[in-house]
């Protein structure tokens, strides 16, 4: 699990802004104490069935970037479902971030949806993925040497 000390803390009640020392939350005033037995990646796994779909694909996006394992199952079962593309993709996008063989296996699942945006998304992941294709890289400051 990556360090969480470096990721944006959201509200579990109200997902504005907060951050990590906060005992309650400045916007709403939720006890955030009560929350302190899960875990950061456990409240994002809950937020994965969160009735707002922003606050869904946030969660998605962030366990891609915490490379949460955990939530590799849930996507799983997710992409079972899941009728909306952005979130279907979203999914995609952090499966290519975690970047297990587990993660890696749901990609090439993707690759056989039955929605054909899917299928190009997944395909593109795959060739990003793929080590012989040339990647960007960053820029070089110039050198005055
Ligand atoms: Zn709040």
């Amino acid at each position: 699990m990556g360090d969480v000390s470096v990721l944006t803390c959201f509200c579990p009640e109200c997902w504005k802004e907060i951050g990590p020392q906060n005992a309650e939350c400045p916007h709403c005033g939720c006890n955030l104490s009560q929350h302190d037995y899960l875990s950061y990646e456990e409240k994002l796994l809950a937020a994965l069935r969160h009735p707002i779909r922003e606050n869904r694909m946030l969660a998605i996006q962030l366990l891609g970037d915490l490379r949460s394992q955990a939530a590799l199952p849930v996507f799983r079962s997710m992409l079972e479902t899941e009728q909306d593309f952005f979130v279907v993709r979203e999914i995609a996008r952090s499966l290519a971030k975690i970047g297990s063989a587990e993660s890696e296996d749901i990609i090439r699942m993707l690759e056989d949806h039955k929605s054909r945006l899917v299928r190009k998304i997944a395909k593109e992941i795959v060739v990003e993925e793929h080590p012989n294709m040339p990647r960007p890289r960053p820029s070089a400051s110039p050198r005055s040497d």
